[in-house]
């Protein structure tokens, strides 16, 4: 399973490996493949070269082959170009073809193994005076795989390559003892700080690796807090739909829209009747969980994804009719109009009906001819003001008030 920064179980994971360090260079599973998936591409191409180059530093060494034993450079020729040479581009290709992330660090110290064995099969076999000298040419091979790999893959190759430099000494009869100490110290202690270096920089590697992780996590939890606040900041935080900041932000983005595509578009506000009586009557508690009936049967009667509902404030409420003209819009009012009444939440304090009832105020606009946000508002406030005035529980559209009067209870 893939490492998800935005679970908390992983993050836990990462803040856990942080605390807890990770001596033997290796991560708990799932990090551990994530680690080595996200770097697999950037090491076969690291390898890769270094492979390629490996085969100029192995071949320069002829160099060295013809001052310090002249007569084992044809031997030396073929080994060098003609065996490691091909041998090399083989496994390079293999790599290659592969891709397999965990094996490519391993073939490093394969091919390693492979130098250091072509190094002491040249110098053992050869009986020119400097030839156990050459021996010495092990740390160029430690040093190099040391630049490039892994710790552990380095740890083994460095024990292997000590081996073959016991096996050789102890096999070199006619050689000196200090000459063999001096040797077997010089790559001793050069693989020593090799090792240092290649456990800080994997250390270092892995570190940057868990850090990265963490600051994505905290940078994922921020974009998350700051959207559930926008959210919040747009919400009713009672009814649980829209605010007035919501509606003036939609309202003037409609607008536009309306404009330049000629639309028209309408505006509902819808009131509820003598809510205050309601409030004395039946407490604040009981007005607020009317409010959140009135506000979801209004929401139930708007179906196109276009229509919004918002809380102006208080016990009103606004709808924005986006691509409706004031027959459509007249339409919604009556079905509002219907919707709360049929909630039959009682309201025995109302002049009204025996039920909480609302006016409904309509207007229209055509954004693209004339008029402004302001003048529909005001118009949509001058309709709800005629509903009352004329006996609520109905709707007034603002043209021809007297003509679309909604149908009474
Ligand atoms: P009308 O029929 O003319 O609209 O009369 P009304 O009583 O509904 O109007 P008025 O403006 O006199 O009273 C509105 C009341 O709504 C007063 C206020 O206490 C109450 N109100 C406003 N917001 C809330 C709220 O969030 N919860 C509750 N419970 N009451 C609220
Ligand atoms: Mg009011
Ligand atoms: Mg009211």
């Amino acid at each position: 399973m893939e490492l998800d920064v935005s679970s908390p179980q992983d993050q836990g994971l990462v803040d856990q490996t942080l605390r807890q360090g990770f001596r033997g260079l290796r991560f708990p599973a799932a990090l551990e493949r994530a680690f080595v998936i996200q770097h697999a591409d950037e090491r076969t191409f690291k390898l890769i070269v270094a492979g390629l180059y490996s085969l100029l530093v192995f071949g320069g060494i002829l160099l060295a082959d013809y001052l310090m034993m002249p007569k084992e450079l044809p031997l030396a020729i073929t080994m060098r170009v003609g065996v490691y040479a091909p041998v090399v581009l083989v496994l390079l290709k293999v790599l290659h073809r592969l891709s397999l992330p965990q094996l490519n660090e391993w073939m490093v110290v394969l091919v390693g193994l492979f130098a250091s064995g072509i190094m002491v099969f040249l110098s053992a076999t050869s009986a020119e005076p400097l030839a156990y000298v050459k021996l010495v040419e092990l740390i160029i091979v430690v040093i190099y795989v040391a630049v490039f790999a892994r710790f552990w893959p380095m740890v083994v190759l460095s024990a292997l390559v000590m081996v073959i430099h016991l096996v050789a000494m102890s096999a070199a009869h006619d050689v000196i003892g200090t000459v063999k100490i001096s040797s077997f110290l010089l790559l001793a202690t050069t693989m020593m700080f090799a090792l240092y270096g290649t456990y800080k920089r994997e250390h270092n590697d892995r570190l940057a690796f868990l850090l990265d992780l963490r600051e994505q996590a905290l940078r994922l939890t921020l974009q998350e807090a700051n959207a559930r606040l926008d959210t919040m900041a747009r919400t009713d935080a009672l009814t649980g739909v829209p605010n007035r900041r919501f509606f003036d932000e939609f309202l003037a983005q409609a607008w536009s829209r309306a404009a330049t595509l000629g639309q028209p578009l309408s505006l509902l506000l819808i009131d509820v009747d003598h809510f205050k009586a309601f409030n004395d009557r039946y407490g604040h508690q009981a007005g607020d969980r009317c409010l959140c009936v009135v506000a979801e049967a209004i929401a139930s009667c708007l179906r196109r994804p276009v229509d919004v509902l918002a809380r102006w404030g208080g016990e009103e409420f606004v709808v924005v009719l986006a691509e409706a003209d004031t027959e459509a819009a007249a339409e919604v009012a009556q079905r509002v109009r219907q919707a709360v009444q049929d909630c039959a939440l009682p309201h025995v304090a109302s002049v009204t009906a025996r039920v909480v009832t609302v006016s409904v105020g309509v207007a229209t606009a055509w954004p693209a001819a004339q008029g402004s946000q302001a003048d529909l508002l005001q118009r949509t406030d001058t309709a709800l003001y005629q509903a009352k005035a004329t006996g609520r529980n109905r709707f007034c559209a603002d043209e021809a008030v007297a003509q679309k009067v909604g149908a009474l209870a």
